[in-house]
């Protein structure tokens, strides 16, 4: 799974209006930020191996650290920690935690039967990239829904704030479209150099962020009217009074 995982993380927006999406990059997509690091470190291994599925040519046989769901639970609640301590924001740290999470179980979906419970343990996957349409599918219709929950928690004023997101939304999928239909990557560390390449990805965020200012970052209430703003929270209210 890829741009899924970034779909989550513009959704996420709008329960933490007040949290960058930086933050919410970094934790969806914090288990694939650090494989790499393992494969390049020779503690984590993946083969190619074209045909292992009908959407990837990559054999996960060796990734206990970054994708069991153990793993996904500790570096779950380490992430949390370090928002927590950062920020004081208890419902950040939740989301953040909460992210890491939902990329193992979305991962889940896709992937053969490669994911450990612990490391070592039985492995699953539901197999979802043994058809390229239910793929896609799910991957744009999550990433779809997640920007157009982003777009709707933020303002959308100005030409730049424009260019900032729809360039980054544009380049994602033309990473996903390289996945679904380019050639397999010539070997393991080519894997990992382009791997680590995502984590200009998360910067590319913190641009696409700042430049969309959220409408409610002066109001203190957040829930279920994240996203709107006081005027239009109060008309509901006297709606709701009349
Ligand atoms: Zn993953």
């Amino acid at each position: 799974m890829f741009i899924g995982h970034f779909g989550v993380a513009f959704a996420a927006k709008r329960l933490v209006p007040r949290t960058s999406l930086v933050v919410l990059f970094l934790s969806a997509q914090l288990i694939d930020l650090l494989w790499p690091m393992f494969l390049l470190l020779g503690l984590e291994h993946v083969r190619v191996d074209p045909g292992n599925t009908v959407v990837t040519a990559l054999d996960f046989y060796d990734y206990p650290i970054t994708h069991s769901l153990a793993g996904a639970v500790a570096w779950a609640f380490g992430l949390a920690s370090l928002v927590y301590a950062l920020t004081h924001a208890r419902r950040a740290a939740l989301v953040s935690g909460a992210l890491v999470m939902s990329h193992w179980f979305l991962d889940l979906t896709v992937h053969g039967p490669d994911l450990p419970l612990w490391p070592g343990g039985p492995e699953y996957g539901f197999g979802l990239w043994d058809s390229l349409a239910a793929t896609a599918g799910l991957e744009v219709g999550v990433f779809a829904a997640g920007i157009f929950l982003y777009v709707r928690s933020t303002s959308t004023r100005g030409p730049r704030r424009h260019l900032a997101l729809w360039s980054l939304a544009g380049f994602l999928l033309l990473v996903q479209a390289g996945n679904f239909f380019g050639p397999p990557p010539p070997g393991a560390s080519a894997i990992a150099w382009v791997g680590m390449a995502q984590w200009l990805l998360i910067a590319w965020a913190g641009w696409a962020d700042r430049a969309r200012p959220q409408e409610s970052r002066s109001q203190e209430r957040i829930g279920p009217l994240a996203g709107h703003s006081p005027a239009s929270a109060a008309k509901a209210s006297v709606k709701n009074a009349g």
